[in-house]
């Protein structure tokens, strides 16, 4: 979405003039509007904010509170009258209160059935929903909030359970070596748009968790994403130890302590919150294993109100609880030893009444084993008769690797689905490109985005105009590259001419390649620069130039991830790539958002099957970049030969060394003789027709099926509902 060169739209409207409202009131209508996250997703919202003052806006992050609390009603009125703003501003508050009055006619009210009045509660430990409210660290992240978005789209009658973290995840900065530097800063809670949850007595909710040493208090924030209620806990409470007070400041910090006493927080302490919320789900929605201590207190709850027996309580709970698996990685599956365990599982397995050995059995695959410890995701597959990966690819991967779980069936038989991650469209698609679709597609195709039919007519478009639409988005991410380049150099108190060389990196005409994403080694970020020479051989061809904009965090404990940022962010110092590779600090929303809006090429390189669905790839579909990628993933599937490129043949090699020296021959081979080759292909005009040909089929064949509103639909439909029908009737009178 633009912040930048969108201009000032003049208003023809004369009937609400500046006089009908008073400074005050328009103030009031404009806080409304920001305390929304529905403005984030809604492109003529986010320009109207942009509009009142748009240095302040970018400084900000963004963030419509906290530029407003820099402004006087007065300043707002005086802002509103010089660049038009008025009509603006009532139109953007009429369309959010129609919005959220408007639940009867939305797909959700019509086919969610039974969750109109038994809602899915959908647990994640973040939430990525714009890059101001600084709750999330990557994918996961961002897939939650694109889930939540569209539930809010479609009307799915559901609420979230996150954790608040005051700090979030770490802000990223290289220092003159290369090295990543991490730093933490205090979120101001007043510049967000939450507020105490209440009970329906009007009280603030407080929860309490029982460990073996002492109780864990949290309170419980809301912030309002669209229809959507989305409930944070928050642990800096009164009447905690002080280093409990800081136990969800950050995001994936701490040690393995730290770890279960927020996951302990985020699963049991979310449905207190739900029952002190008097909110009673028919789905719990675990999204990965953070959450999956969430079941036994649902279970606690079940024996105590209905004086079920544990064996029935688990049955019933399991039926409702849909568990998505996100990892095919097994480091990255949380586990936990007994000790851990039972310091803060003891008090709710006393009341549940089951043993130690049976709790640590619950997490284990061999539940007598002693030397297994206690995994989340076991417990998870265990607490839910629904469980799914997050691509087809992945789906198969999952049953193998926990086909122990079931040894008495055969691996297609294990009880693993997959529902293929998507992307919420409003909130990636840049909004030149939606104007197009607008004006192509028919001005109502968001409403209909999930029907692969309506996007055909991308074919009808003209190939120049869909050329230069991309073109003029590539220039807006050149123009933000430039900036953050200088900035950083800049900041590092790098000489005058280094930042002067950065201002000017980069060449419009130059196919661009992006590649972002966390710096885990299994992405192979420097799979490009396996063969340094041959890499340069290719990039020395001044026909047809090639250049790379990389971005990414390493998870501050990773020593090898922060080597390779180190490794490919000096490359700016080699001549022979000076001003063609660019390293963007703080991968984070914004940055996302600007690459995958503006690049020709989105690169995506994981030693296969490791990466379990990505969803970037499927951001830079919408905008009418090209992926190209080796068939991991989502990418297994989307891929059908004429839609972007395929790194290798979608092949596996027991030893990984070999495999990577294979995989970076086969990048080398498709960049030279296919994208490059394929993108210098002009006819008379400049275009190259067969490069906007295979940008069309991209958008034909991918754009319904990889949006977050299909997958949310596929929930629905073969998930939720089911699972919901599970419950036993008592619980649905509630
Ligand atoms: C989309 C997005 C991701 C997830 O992308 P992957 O393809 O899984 O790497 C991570 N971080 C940010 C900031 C994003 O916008």
């Amino acid at each position: 979405m633009s912040q930048t060169e969108i201009p000032p739209v003049a208003s023809n409207t004369t009937s609400e003039s500046w006089t009908e409202i008073t400074p005050q009131a328009l103030y009031s209508k404009c806080l409304t509007v920001a305390r929304n996250l529905w403005w984030s997703w809604h492109p003529e919202v986010v320009n109207l904010f942009r509009d009142l003052d748009p240095v302040r806006w970018r400084q900000l992050d963004h963030n419509p509170i906290a530029l407003l609390g820099e402004m006087t009603p007065d300043q707002v009125a005086q802002r509103a009258s010089e660049v038009v703003l008025y009509t603006r501003i009532n139109q953007a508050h009429r369309r959010l209160k129609d919005y959220l009055g408007n639940k009867q006619t939305t797909w959700g009210a019509r086919e969610g059935g039974v969750l109109g009045s038994k809602p899915v509660a959908y647990f994640s430990a973040e939430f990525g929903i714009h890059e101001s409210v600084p709750i999330y660290s990557g994918g996961l992240g961002v897939l939650s909030g694109d889930h939540i978005k569209s539930a809010s789209g479609l009307g799915v009658p559901l609420v979230a359970i996150g954790l608040f973290y005051d700090q979030g995840y770490f802000r990223q900065h290289l220092d003159i070596e290369g090295l990543q530097q991490e730093e933490y800063f205090d979120t101001k809670v007043e510049n967000l748009p939450m507020e105490p949850a209440r009970d329906p007595q009007g009280k603030p909710i407080t929860v309490e968790i029982d460990t073996m040493d002492g109780k864990l208090l949290a309170k419980v924030w809301l912030m309002r994403v669209g229809r959507i209620p989305l409930y944070l806990l928050d642990c800096d409470v009164e009447g905690n130890q002080p280093e409990d007070r800081e136990l969800t400041s950050r995001l994936y910090g701490g040690d393995v302590r730290t770890r279960i006493r927020q996951e302990l927080v985020l699963g049991v302490g979310g449905v207190k919150a739900l029952r002190a919320l008097q909110i009673y789900p028919g789905v719990y929605h675990l999204n990965e294993g953070h959450s999956a201590f969430a079941p036994l207190e649902v279970i606690r709850e079940r024996m105590h109100d209905d004086g079920m027996l544990f064996e029935d309580a688990l049955r019933e709970v399991a039926r409702c609880t849909v568990f998505t698996t996100h990892t095919p990685v097994p480091a990255g599956h949380d586990r936990f030893n007994g000790k851990l365990t039972e310091e803060h599982l003891g008090p709710l397995r006393q009341q549940i009444g089951i043993s130690y050995e049976q709790l640590m059995g619950l997490g284990r695959v061999e539940p007598q084993n002693e030397d297994e410890t206690f995994c989340m995701t076991v417990i998870g597959l265990k607490l839910s008769r629904r469980a799914n990966a997050v691509s087809s690819l992945h789906g198969h991967v999952s049953r193998r690797m926990w086909s122990n779980l079931w040894p008495w069936r055969v691996e297609e038989e294990i009880p693993i689905g997959h529902i293929t991650n998507g992307v919420h469209v409003p909130s990636w698609l840049a909004y030149p490109m939606q104007m197009l679709y607008d004006k192509v597609i028919g001005a109502d195709w968001q409403k209909e985005m999930g029907d692969p039919g309506i996007w055909q007519k991308i074919y009808t478009v003209d190939p120049g105009e869909l050329w230069e639409t991309h073109n003029a988005l590539k220039s807006r991410l050149l123009e933000f590259v430039r900036r953050r380049a200088s900035r950083q150099c800049r900041r590092r108190n790098e000489d005058e001419s280094t930042v002067l060389a950065a201002r000017n990196v980069l060449n419009p005409n130059a196919l661009t390649i992006g590649f972002a994403r966390r710096f885990a080694t299994y992405k192979r970020a420097d799979l490009f620069i396996q063969n340094l020479d041959q890499f340069a051989s290719l990039m020395e061809d001044t026909t047809q130039p090639v250049q790379f904009i990389f971005s990414g965090k390493a998870h501050p404990a990773d020593e090898p991830g922060k080597e390779l940022i180190q490794r490919i962010a000096n490359l700016r110092h080699d001549p022979r790539f000076a001003g063609k590779i660019v390293f963007i600090e703080d991968y984070d929303i914004n940055v996302g958002r600007h690459l995958t809006q503006g690049v020709d090429v989105w690169l995506n390189n994981p030693r296969r099957p490791l990466e379990a669905s990505g969803t970037s790839g499927q951001k830079v579909v919408l905008n009418g970049g090209l992926n190209c990628s080796v068939l991991d993933g989502w990418w297994a599937e989307a891929y059908n030969g004429k839609n972007g490129f395929a790194i290798g043949r979608g092949t596996q090699h027991v030893d990984s060394d070999i495999g990577d020296a294979r995989d970076a021959k086969d990048l080398m081979s498709v960049l030279s003789e296919e994208v490059i080759p394929l993108f210098y292909d002009r006819d008379a005009d400049g275009l190259p027709q067969k490069w906007i040909e295979q940008m069309s089929n991209s958008i034909a064949t991918l754009a319904s099926r990889f949006s977050a509103h299909r997958m949310v639909m596929d929930y629905v439909k073969h998930e939720y509902l089911v699972a919901a029908g599970g419950l036993s009737s008592d619980m649905s009178v509630r």
